[in-house]
């Protein structure tokens, strides 16, 4: 068991109250139930509420609880290791779609903060995406050619180039996406939860869904009568439609934050503020926050203890990568679930009146924001041609789903000897 550490987090400690939230009135009932209060319930239910549709948020804990509040924070318009064309070509026209909703999404996800004046330390400052080998960086030129093609405009820095906007002599090159960015993603999730009460949607928090039969929703607290469903839960297996978590691959990701740095230390790394997420398997990502801590983001192999050997191994990553900061002293640990499918895409199931949808893949800040949009769109409408998803009738388990769990863990060794040999090369 990982010890629970939602209230261990940076962002717990600094993101703005979540908002009042009014009492629900049992029986209750709504046209549109959304079980999960993170990226994907909140936009959707901002979207449907704003279209005038009577729309509910039930969520187990609290508003964030999910990955929503706990992750790096990093915003990111691209997908994990896929390139356009990739996508195109494992989805057909839904991929053009979801192609031009990524490339569109920081956009998005900067706009709805400032459209819904959301307090939560959002910086536009760009994502860039070092190159830890030199075999790394053809494939940059050529993925930089692939967005452009579809309108999106990705640099490729040389090594001296990346060298200044890194601040670091680690890195080969990179490539560098001027409209990603960083916020807190708690603040986040909370100010979208706030824009979602405005719109008019209803938020209940503390009940857990425990059942759905036909339109009923049953719940720790009661029933609840729905028009449809939708299943925001990020596939945790606490989802109440069998089969849906073991669509996926859980990927358990730790993040910490230091001390604070003075300004002077802080101007010479990750220059303007960018957020960082190199090519390395064992993941490395790094960002700045409003008081000069710097928050990383790694994987452990071993659950038990993880936390303090990763802020150990991660503090010597970034004492490799920018001596200048001298002595790493880590103040916050804490750690959260993602959700992997095979293909690294989202999944959008619908059975009857119940939608469940999961973007995870480490990439759900703004993945999630367009999705929960789109999502909005194709319950008004009903009109599948303009979703950025094919809508799948079956749900499709991962091989193996009890081993499959262990994989990513498993193969992280593995992983850290590529980078290993990789760098070599
Ligand atoms: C540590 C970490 C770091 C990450 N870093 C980044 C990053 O830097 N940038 C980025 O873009 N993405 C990142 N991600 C991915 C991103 O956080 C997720 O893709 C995104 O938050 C998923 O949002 P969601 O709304 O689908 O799910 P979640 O935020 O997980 O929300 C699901 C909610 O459903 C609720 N729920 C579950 N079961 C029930 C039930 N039965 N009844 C009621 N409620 C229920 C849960 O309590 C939870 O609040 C990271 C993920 C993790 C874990």
């Amino acid at each position: 068991m990982i010890p629970e550490t939602f209230t261990a987090s940076l962002w717990h400690a600094t993101a703005p109250e979540a908002p009042p939230l009014p009492p629900l009135e049992w029986p209750a009932r709504a046209d549109v139930v959304i079980v999960g209060a993170g990226i994907l319930g909140l936009t959707l239910a901002i979207t449907l509420a704003r279209s005038g549709v009577d729309t509910l948020v039930l969520e187990r804990d609290e508003i964030g609880f999910g990955a929503s509040g706990r992750n790096g924070g990093l915003v990111v318009p691209a997908f994990p290791r896929l390139g356009p064309s990739d996508v195109i070509q494992k989805l057909g026209a839904p991929g053009e779609r979801l192609v031009a909703a990524i490339a569109g999404s920081a956009a998005k996800v900067f706009g709805l903060i400032k459209t819904h004046a959301l307090s939560c330390e959002a910086v536009q400052s760009g994502w860039i995406m070092p190159a830890h080998a030199q075999n790394r960086m053809a494939g940059f030129e050529a993925r930089a050619r692939d967005w452009e093609r579809f309108g999106h405009t990705v640099e490729v820095l040389d090594k001296p180039a990346c060298d200044a906007a890194t601040g670091s002599g680690w890195w080969h090159g990179a490539m560098l996406d001027r409209e990603g960015g960083h916020l807190n993603p708690l603040a986040y999730a909370r100010g979208l939860a706030r824009a979602a009460l405005e719109a008019g949607a209803r938020i209940a928090t503390g009940i857990d869904v425990t059942a759905i039969n036909g339109t009923s929703v049953e719940t720790s607290q009661g029933l609840v009568h729905a028009g449809r469903i939708v299943l925001a839960t990020n596939a945790l297996p606490t989802t109440p439609l069998p089969g849906f978590s073991a669509s996926v691959v859980p990927l358990h990701i730790w993040q910490m934050a230091t001390k604070p740095y003075s300004p002077e230390l802080v101007r010479t790394v990750v220059q303007g503020s960018l957020s960082l997420s190199d090519t390395r398997n064992d993941l490395f990502a790094v960002r700045w926050t409003r008081d000069n801590r710097l928050v990383i983001g790694g994987m452990a192999v071993l659950l038990q203890g993880a936390g303090a050997r990763l802020a150990k191994r991660n503090a010597k990553r970034i004492a490799e990568a920018f001596p200048q900061l001298g002595p790493v002293e880590i103040d916050q640990v804490w750690h959260g679930r993602a959700s992997l499918t095979p293909d690294l895409l989202p999944r959008l199931y619908e059975t009857g009146p119940v939608i469940a949808l999961t973007a995870c893949n480490g990439r759900g800040i703004g993945m999630n924001t367009v999705l929960g949009e789109a999502l909005a769109g194709y319950i008004l409408s009903g009109d599948a041609s303009q979703m950025p998803l094919p809508v799948d009738r079956d749900m499709r388990s991962v091989p193996k789903p009890a081993l499959a769990a262990f994989a990513p863990r498993a193969l992280l060794p593995l992983g850290r000897l590529k980078d290993a040999m990789d760098r070599r090369t």
